[in-house]
């Protein structure tokens, strides 16, 4: 299956296909009230190397409607003209044959290939669909078989109309049943534009990128278009057990969402020691000596399976992991914000490239079924052990024929979503990859919101309104994959911010955080929520001063993470912080005079409770 696709592949970036389906599955002819047109191949016009017979040679083939069919050639079989009153996505289906194995059939509109379709060996007549396809309104002719095909194939009718569309109407109730009230008017409003505008989304940069500018990206947008997008992408990566600095990811969100009125979604490359094995818990380890990468890739010895057992040191790592996670998202979720969290990202990615179907991320390196334990497991910890409710969840899945395998289910998923990157496999270009958006679609049978999470390039805003793939939101990685003109071009960016159809920062409603419920149910019942505390024995000084606690960096008597904030901002230079005389002492970790980010990993290591 696997040579079949990269090859059907290769052949439709020859033949420049938008859209259509690689490889024909048997499919069902279309239904009655959408057919526009429907007719006996054999009664249509016979194209150059085509021939309308009963039978090929001496050999018959019994079944078929009508007169007879049509016997395609290389260079071509039938074709039929339509008048559209409208240009809207069309749909093309035929009873066919495939009598001499596996052949490749190209349908052209106007005697341009649209779509280049594997007709798989079959013994009886078959419905097969050539996909579905935007053509404008006006005189169009549709030849089926036409030059490029691989002879030797039969087709008895043909059938024209109305592909069928998503209805994308989605219920506005989060997976979540004890979601937060800000959250329930996020779901709300998300659905509300879904299947009808695009919110413009981008990712910013993360730890010390850009010299610690976060707005790059945004100045970008803003200096090139006049407009901000609506979406902010955030990457909880170091919130970790091991080399855990706070770059403030937390704070952008809070101040992205309650001060802007904007909307956050966040994910979480979590990392991992390489060397597991010989990692104790609550050690700190260098960057450069983590990974998130598989282990085949990264020849580490983190078993993701074992985090399903919960006596494993996988296992409370993970726990400490989260913690410190749930500590972040509790923090916004006391401010009053939700935000659609992405985890275990692209779990199905690298297509298989290490021969066991596994993904270039640990937390999908030992296939689908360990991963959705691991989902649920994160979901369970952080809604029930935690009490984050303030959470829409989005998981990542592709279009390959077994990525349903990877869905955990209806109820711990918000937001199917997808990552579209030129090259892996297709070339895009400004495309909306419309047919893995109705793929995406249909694997919730259009019950989820269907979301691009990251992107190169931007798809242009009049494909996606003329194919129907509404995407939710659209969010570019950051630096070259935005500002690089040979990813987006300016006047692609003008065209996509300024459309009516994308909906930028300027447009989101003032209720977006608190609009009432559709269902009427209260949604003003704020889940109380505890940020976890730790207690630390006073720090014994010879100026006897009740002020000093190790690590109590704002004089609250709490050592939490709000001190760990103030710490790292304090490590970081960062004039503007201000901390009294006795914090700066306890801020000391390490009682060496100084502000280091020892002093911080030693703070944060207190908080997760690993020393
Ligand atoms: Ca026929």
């Amino acid at each position: 299956m696997k040579a079949v696709q990269k090859r059907m592949a290769a052949v439709s970036a020859a033949a420049a296909i938008a859209l259509g389906t690689i490889t024909a599955m048997p499919a069902s002819a279309i239904e009655k009230d959408l057919v526009l047109f429907s007719s006996e191949a054999e009664k249509c016009t016979i194209t150059d190397g085509g021939t309308a017979t009963d039978k090929v040679y001496n050999d018959e083939y019994p079944g078929f409607t009508g007169d007879g069919f049509v016997w395609a050639g290389n260079a071509g079989g039938f074709s039929f003209d339509v008048d559209l009153k409208e240009g809207a996505m069309y749909e093309v289906t035929v009873r066919s044959y495939s009598y001499l194995g596996d052949r490749l059939q190209n349908l052209a509109i106007d005697g341009e290939v649209v779509a280049t379709v594997n007709f798989q060996q079959s013994s009886k007549w078959e419905d097969i669909s050539f996909g579905s396809f935007y053509i404008p309104e006006g005189k169009h002719t549709i030849e089926v078989g036409a030059s490029g095909s691989w002879g030797f194939m039969l087709y008895d009718s043909v059938q024209f109309g109305y592909a069928k569309m998503p209805k994308m109407e989605i219920k506005p109730t989060p997976c979540d049943k004890k979601a937060t009230a800000e959250t329930k008017a996020l779901m709300q409003y998300l659905t509300s534009v879904y299947g009808k505008q695009v919110l413009a989304g981008q990712q910013e940069i993360y730890g010390s990128g850009h010299d610690g500018n976060y707005e790059y990206e945004f100045d970008y947008l803003s200096d090139t278009t006049g407009k901000l997008p609506a979406v902010r992408g955030f990457d909880m990566m170091n919130y970790n057990p091991l080399y855990g600095w706070d770059d403030n990811s937390t704070e952008r969100i809070i101040d992205w969402t309650t001060n802007k009125n904007g909307i956050a979604t966040a994910c979480w490359h979590l990392n991992v020691p390489i060397d597991f094995e010989n990692y104790t818990l609550g050690d700190e380890v260098d960057w450069k000596d983590c990974t998130y990468k598989n282990y085949q890739a990264s020849n580490g010895t983190f078993n993701t399976e074992k985090i399903l057992d919960k006596t494993s040191k996988e296992r409370q790592y993970f726990d400490a992991a989260v913690k410190l996670l749930a500590e972040q998202f509790l923090r916004v979720q006391e401010a009053g914000a939700p935000i659609i969290f992405r985890p275990l990202h692209e779990a199905q990615g690298n297509y298989g490239r290490y021969g066991d179907g596994t993904a270039w991320f640990w937390w999908g390196d030992r296939g689908p079924e360990v991963y959705k334990e691991l989902w649920k497991l994160l979901y369970t910890e952080l809604t029930e052990t935690y009490g984050v409710h303030n959470l829409i969840w989005e998981q990542n899945l592709y279009e390959m024929d077994n990525s349903i395998e990877w869905y955990p289910g209806a109820e711990y998923v918000d937001i199917i979503a997808y990552d579209k990157y030129e090259g892996s496999p297709t070339r895009w270009e400004t495309d909306p990859a419309t047919s893995v958006f109705l793929k995406l679609v249909g694997y919730s049978d259009d019950t989820k919101m269907v979301a691009l999470a990251e992107c190169d390039k931007i798809p242009e805003i009049t494909k996606i309104r003329n194919e129907g793939a509404w995407w939710l939101y659209v969010c570019p990685w950051y630096d070259d994959y935005i500002t690089s003109e040979s990813n987006n071009t300016k006047a692609l960016l003008k065209e996509f911010y300024n459309s009516d159809l994308v909906l930028t920062l300027d447009e989101m409603p003032k209720d977006l955080y608190s609009a009432d419920p559709v269902d009427g149910t209260d949604s003003k019942t704020t889940t109380t929520t505890t940020v976890t505390t730790t207690t630390v024995t006073e720090t014994t000084s010879s100026e006897g001063s009740s002020n000093l606690m190790r690590g109590d960096v704002n004089l609250d008597k709490i050592v939490d993470v709000k001190d760990a904030v103030m710490l790292a901002r304090l490590v970081g230079g960062d004039i503007t912080v201000s901390v009294k005389a006795d914090g700066e002492k306890n801020a000391d970790m390490n009682n060496d005079g100084k502000h280091t980010p020892e002093d911080l990993t030693i703070l944060m290591r207190t908080l997760a409770h690993l020393i």
